[in-house]
């Protein structure tokens, strides 16, 4: 038997996670110990106002009572049986899910490139239902959809794909923001089966598109006999200002796929499909050992009730303008600030230069945040943030432009 060797000390501590971690990840010099709301605490109890919440994730902040309620409840009762079996707690996060989307039928599994995963089968089972031979899905530049082969050659970013090659066929690209072209792929390929899509573009740096981009989809859908996948996996929950930024746009598309805060930190995907796609996965079709267990389902609908019963998503909407509109005065005079955008508490600031030195800085000043495409600094704070910790996000962000700009010219 091989002989297993246990280093540990507290000096080498840093040196041996590097070592035995696979180096997927650049990280950030600074590990939390605990969190509480809207902040998080390192091992000196420095506190640092968290303006990412774990990427999307931890929408009802850290540490929040009902959902530390949830999981100790239901650990203490039961975690995980097997989907071979009835979860009453799976069927009601299903139904609550219907519900707020105006869907028929949900699918469970751990992560948002499970959810997209299960979206990108279902795009598959309806090309072959109207006898599509190689069904394809219509999928945009700049998109993200997660790094399983299917998501990340969904995914329109090359650095994402680079050295995975063979990609998996059947996606075919189209620029974001521009219905023309999703017209001309219709005109000129019969294979398409269903868009994937994101509401507002998160990795691909907050890209809003234009009033009436996703009405104008739907409609190409429609046409087609396209099945409307979005993907709200980033903005879904609560963070644009409704439950998912679909409902903003007065567009209700076949199929949702939803992660990130369903669980507020507990693993947990869902794929939303309505109407014929709804009933596409028959038994054997699909499957997940964990997904839907009765902890992530029990935590999902526990999260659920807070967003509702506090109505998060309009609170998101209100604080999500106060710091929109806080950053845009606070920067008016700064060339290098090129935009302030966002939609309720998905916020982005872009540059005019690669700014990724920014995340560093601001974690000096007690502030998370992150870059994304470069140039874009990405807010995604908890929904229960304040009014007080709003304006501290806008000082400590705009002080770190500040400096930054200085420094680079
Ligand atoms: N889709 C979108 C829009 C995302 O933002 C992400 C994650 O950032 C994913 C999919 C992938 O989710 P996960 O990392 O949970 O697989």
């Amino acid at each position: 038997m091989a002989a297993v060797f246990v280093l540990w000390t507290a000096d080498s501590d840093r040196a041996v996670t590097d070592n035995a971690l696979m180096q997927t990840y650049k990280r950030l010099p600074v590990a939390f110990e605990r969190g509480a709301g809207a902040w998080l605490y390192d091992s000196s109890e420095r506190a640092y106002l968290d303006a990412l919440a774990g990427i999307a994730v931890c929408v009802l902040g850290h540490s929040h009572p009902a959902v530390t309620r949830a999981i100790t409840a239901q650990a203490g009762r039961l975690i995980h049986t097997s989907n071979i079996y009835e979860i009453p707690a799976q069927t009601r996060l299903a139904e609550r899910l219907c519900a707020v989307s105006g869907l028929d039928r949900v699918f469970f599994g751990n992560s948002g490139a499970e959810a997209n995963e299960a979206a990108i089968k279902l795009a598959r089972l309806h090309g072959h239902h109207r006898d599509i031979e190689k069904p394809a899905i219509v999928v945009m530049e700049g998109a993200f959809h997660g790094r399983t082969l299917a998501t990340l050659t969904s995914t329109g970013n090359r650095r994402v794909q680079a050295g995975f090659e063979p990609l998996v066929s059947g996606f075919v690209r189209c620029p974001w923001n521009d219905p023309e072209a999703l017209e001309h792929i219709a005109r000129n390929n019969t294979s398409v089966a269903a868009v994937l899509l994101e509401p507002i573009q998160g990795e691909g740096g907050i890209r809003i598109p234009d009033p009436g981009y996703l009405a104008e989809v739907r409609r190409i859908c429609d046409a087609h006999g396209w099945l409307m996948m979005l993907d709200e996996i980033q903005t879904g929950n609560g963070r644009t200002g409704e439950f998912f930024a679909c409902q903003g746009a007065g567009v209700k598309p076949d199929v949702i796929s939803v992660a990130k805060g369903l669980g507020n930190g507990i693993p947990i995907g869902a794929c939303i499909a309505g109407g014929a796609a709804a009933d596409l996965f028959q038994p054997g079709n699909h499957g997940s050992t964990f997904g839907g267990n009765p902890l992530s389902c029990t935590v999902g609908l526990a999260v659920l009730d807070v967003i509702e019963q506090e109505g998060l998503p309009a609170h998101a909407a209100v604080i999500g303008q106060r710091i929109v509109s806080g950053l845009r005065d606070a920067t008016g005079d700064l060339e290098c600030v090129r935009d302030v955008r966002g939609a309720g508490l998905m916020i982005g600031v872009e540059l005019d230069r690669p700014c990724g030195a920014l995340v560093e800085a601001a974690l000096q000043r007690g502030l998370l945040i992150n870059v994304t495409a470069e140039s874009v600094i990405r807010l995604l704070p908890p929904l229960i943030l304040t009014e007080d910790e709003a304006d501290t996000i806008v000082e400590r962000l705009t002080a770190a432009i500040r400096e930054f700009a200085g420094h680079t010219g």
